[in-house]
């Protein structure tokens, strides 16, 4: 939409800004221009974008700068638009480890949640009054939290025994900072942090597909399936 804007502005001489000019605006400049009933769906969308664009910016002025540097040689460009308006974080320190090149995306977005605790596990879902009991659906013994779900549930401990054996890392996972600590230290190499990441998913991904499928996987099974995923994904990578 701000690519229209743009367009007004900066390209005033092709076609449908002429004809935007003279059929809608009729004189007034788009800074002015306001959403009524009368006008299009997509037009009305033009101009409340705009409207952002100028809480965005401050004023006009600004705003005309912004749209400037995001278009060299006169070509608009959508990323740079959305690198000019996006907040920036530091990068946090696991970075490296989640988003490691041999990593699925799907396992990286399940390792992101997990960095920053926002798995959905039972004991966040009973706080929310969502479900009211909180058994592990792993081991059918404990509570379920992150820390059980990942790192001293039965069923999780026998898979990471596994997949560090098989990944020939010989630390133990015990803390979430302990094995980000560990693993940042170590310089995994691309098998070790696409298997890590792996492990995270499967392990999450079972858990689910015992509550929502009531499908059960053994630990040695899941242990093939991280272990044949990771290869298939190195060797045709
Ligand atoms: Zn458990």
């Amino acid at each position: 939409m701000t690519k229209w804007v743009w367009k007004l502005l900066f390209k005033p001489q092709c076609l449908w800004s002429r004809w935007v000019q003279n059929y809608v605006l009729k004189g007034r400049d788009i800074w002015s221009a306001t959403a009524t009933i009368s006008q299009s769906w997509y037009w009305n969308n033009v101009v409340r974008m705009k409207d952002l664009l100028l809480d965005l910016t401050g004023n006009a002025g600004q705003a005309l700068l912004m749209l400037e540097s995001c278009s060299p040689q006169l070509k608009y460009s959508t990323a740079m638009y959305y690198n000019a308006l996006r907040t920036r974080h530091d990068t946090v320190t696991w970075a490296p480890l989640v988003h490691g090149k041999g990593c699925h995306p799907k396992h990286s977005f399940t390792g992101v949640l997990l960095m920053h605790n926002t798995l959905p596990t039972t004991d966040q879902l009973v706080s929310r009054g969502i479900v009211m009991v909180n058994r592990c659906s792993l081991c059918k013994f404990q509570v379920e939290d992150l820390h059980h779900n990942f790192f001293s549930c039965g069923y999780s401990t026998k898979v990471l025994s596994i997949i560090a054996n098989w990944l020939v890392i010989n630390v133990g996972f015990t803390e979430l900072q302990e094995v980000i600590q560990t693993f940042l230290s170590l310089r995994l190499s691309r098998k070790q942090q696409a298997g890590f990441m792996a492990m995270v998913y499967y392990i999450w991904k079972e858990r689910n597909d015992r509550i929502f499928k009531g499908i059960c996987t053994t630990p040695e099974m899941l242990c093939f399936k991280i272990r044949s995923h990771v290869n298939l994904r190195l060797f045709s990578s």
